[in-house]
């Protein structure tokens, strides 16, 4: 038996994560295949090939992944699981829709967040927003999961693995992709950058969000984040939401500017390397999870200190 990771990638290349979830599915000691469905996607299954502990990568081109559906990925997956004991992505929205799919129709436990790999049934897992971690066992024949990439490093990239095209199931018809709107920017990847500036719902508006943090995002080479609180209040798109139901990210530098601290918002952070909060409640629980803290305006605290940077 071998063991299946699911590759995600943006149609240019593969996403970071997919090297973290690698390295989590060699703890079986088995033969690891990345699954890359795309159109025209040969190059991103030649990126595949070069990580360090892929035997094989199997390679679906067909229309229906240009815009791929959790329907058509999990029944693609359906088609080959028997091959497989275990099946791994990294946990990310798009896994969360497509995992606990093919965990249904195998009938087995989807076991989702994964923080540590203890043996090959029972694993580290985070509930409750992350605030407890328990550990699980599953007698399924089969494991499905995913696992939280920052708790597991990045394969090497000098790989060498063969690649197998494969043929892609009939398309799913009662659901079609439409339309998708996507943010173009310079900046890193919020879940691989090193540095993350994140706004709460204190910004005020969007104009403020963009104006205050942009400029320290810009000089730091950060990429920015938000709160849910400030998604919902139309100062941020909802992809840069950091938390429980948002992105979660594990940067060497992560900038908490004017964002309380919500369990549900650390959730999603406070695996950051070093945590700097501004905020001008000194109560405010975000600064429990803070390196450095300040009390502060926002408002004067972040111009002051963009202005200072170099
Ligand atoms: P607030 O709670 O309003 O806090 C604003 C903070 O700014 C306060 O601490 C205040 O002291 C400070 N402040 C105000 N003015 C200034 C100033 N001028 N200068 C400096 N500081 C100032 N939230 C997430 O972020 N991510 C999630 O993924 C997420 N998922 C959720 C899932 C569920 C099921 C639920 C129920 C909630 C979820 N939330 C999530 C929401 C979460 O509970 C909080 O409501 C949210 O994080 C609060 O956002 P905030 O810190 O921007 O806003």
């Amino acid at each position: 038996m071998s063991t299946l990771v699911l590759a995600e990638h943006n149609g240019q290349q593969l996403h970071n994560d997919v090297r973290h979830a690698v390295t989590a599915a060699q703890s079986w000691g088995q033969p690891v295949h990345l699954l890359v469905l795309g159109h025209q996607s040969e190059k991103i299954a030649e990126q595949a090939a070069t990580i360090h502990g892929v035997s094989r990568v199997l390679h679906v081109d067909a229309q229906q992944f240009a815009h791929p559906i959790a329907e058509d990925v999990s029944n693609q997956i359906n088609s080959i699981i028997t091959d497989y004991q275990v099946l791994i992505a990294a946990h990310s929205s798009f896994s969360r829709n497509v995992l606990p799919r093919v965990a249904a129709l195998n009938d087995v436990a989807m076991i989702s967040d994964v923080l540590d790999i203890q043996s090959d049934n029972r694993y580290l897992r985070a509930i409750y927003a992350g605030n407890v971690h328990t550990t699980i066992q599953s007698r399924d024949t089969r494991q499905i999961l995913t696992v939280r990439g920052s708790k597991f490093a990045a394969a090497e990239l000098n790989g060498q693995a063969e690649i197998t095209t494969i043929t892609a199931v009939a398309p799913f018809t009662k659901t079609r992709w439409i339309s998708e709107s996507r943010i173009e920017s310079d900046r890193p990847a919020l879940n691989s950058a090193k540095v993350v500036v994140s706004g709460g719902r204190s910004l005020g508006s969007a104009e403020k969000f963009d104006a205050l943090l942009n400029p320290l995002a810009e000089k730091l080479g950060a990429a920015l984040g938000a709160t849910r609180a400030a998604v919902d209040a139309g100062y941020a798109p909802n992809e840069i939401q950091v938390g429980q139901t948002g992105v979660t990210v594990a940067p060497e530098l992560y900038f908490a500017v004017g964002v309380s601290g919500a369990v549900q918002h650390t959730a999603g952070m406070k695996d950051s390397r070093i945590v700097v909060a501004i905020n001008q409640d000194p109560d405010a629980p975000i600064f429990q999870v803070a390196d450095y803290g300040l009390v502060a305006d926002l408002f004067d605290a972040v111009p002051t200190l963009t202005n200072a940077l170099s």
